[in-house]
């Protein structure tokens, strides 16, 4: 591994842990376990698809990266330098290599401005283009995400959800960031307009050579667009594997319980039963050993006590269960 070149983005043992508090005195009285030792990298060009139910740790393990939120544990390198810790100086020019774009793109964008003004924003804040070179920036990044440059004048409400996403994803583009966080980006938009979305943010990556972390709550909507898939449950990475390999071969019980619920394209087909029962576990109190034992209809007694670390089962393939990396199924 020496001479490799490090990954663009290096996650290890990444924990966050919010206090739980309570009464007039504010006592802590418990802890959120909203991430619990998640690692995973990211190459150049790369999209990492991240799944997982409602409320696993999706959204804590994005702003961790982007150090929206302070880590517990961990660390976070970016082209080998370990960003952890750093100031907010030398922060600075990390943060414009990487941006982030959000779920609702109306709650995103400050419906007094006006859209060019939005996308341009992050050019005046740096200092990077002024006066009539930052218009021509900016209808140049409304072109490339398939607005009109004419559109720069409209307020947010004047756009749909999906144009709103666009002026979202061309603000993002303005400092030219290598890495872009997507933290379910298309959840709030209409079925037909998502694809749409998905398919401009390819574009942009072929073009640009960008690399996303592609978060969303369903295996459906990361199918298209990631190059590998990492599913997490209750804080912790289950499963990580090329996306192929994912949905041909997956091992954990939970990312086979996600696959069944992906809507067979031939309707005609029998869709198997839904493999796990009941709601995803509080995270202040998670199950001890395996989060997901639980649920899972294969669950030893020793699920209840041991907790399962990310072991290769094949290629660029992981999983964390312990019975046999998920094979004896
Ligand atoms: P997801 O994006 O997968 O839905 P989140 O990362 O938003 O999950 O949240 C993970 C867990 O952490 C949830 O139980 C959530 O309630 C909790 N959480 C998130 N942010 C905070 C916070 N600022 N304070 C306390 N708990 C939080
Ligand atoms: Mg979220």
């Amino acid at each position: 591994m020496n001479n490799a070149q490090p990954a663009l983005l290096e996650v290890k043992d990444l924990v966050k842990h919010y206090p739980v508090r309570s009464g007039v005195l504010r006592r802590r009285v418990g802890t959120v376990h909203a991430v619990d030792g998640v690692s995973f990298s990211l190459g150049a060009g790369e999209t990492l698809g991240l799944v997982g139910e409602s409320g696993c740790g999706k959204s804590t393990v994005a702003r961790s990266v982007l150090r929206l939120v302070e880590p517990t544990s961990g660390q976070i390198a970016v082209d080998g330098a370990d960003i952890t810790h750093l100031g907010k100086a030398a922060l600075r020019p990390v943060r414009r290599s990487m941006q982030i774009v959000f779920q609702d793109p109306f709650a995103s964008l400050n419906p007094r401005m006006r859209a060019g003004d939005i996308v341009g924003e992050p050019l005046a804040v740096h200092g990077l283009a002024s006066g009539e070179q930052r218009q021509a920036r900016v209808a140049e990044l409304f072109q490339q995400v398939g607005l009109r440059p004419d559109q720069m004048r409209n307020f947010p409400h004047q756009f749909s959800g999906g144009q709103r996403q666009r002026i979202c994803i061309a603000r993002a583009l303005a400092l030219s960031p290598r890495l872009i966080v997507c933290d379910e980006p298309v959840s709030a938009l209409d079925v037909s307009i998502q694809a749409q979305v998905i398919n401009l943010l390819i574009d942009l990556q072929r073009r640009h050579g960008l690399s996303y972390l592609f978060i969303a709550h369903d295996l459906a909507v990361v199918a298209h667009i990631s190059h590998r898939v990492a599913v997490m449950y209750l804080g912790r990475m289950v499963e990580i594997a090329g996306k192929d390999e994912l949905f041909r071969n997956p091992r954990h019980p939970y990312t086979r319980a996600l696959l069944a619920s992906v809507p067979l394209p031939d309707p005609r087909q029998k869709q198997p039963p839904p493999l796990v029962d009941g709601d995803v576990p509080s995270p202040v109190n998670p199950p001890t050993g395996c989060a997901f034992h639980t649920r899972c209809r294969f669950a030893m007694a020793q699920c209840k006590t041991e907790r399962p670390v990310l072991r290769d089962v094949g290629a660029r393939h992981q999983v964390a269960c312990l019975l046999n990396g998920g094979a004896g199924l």
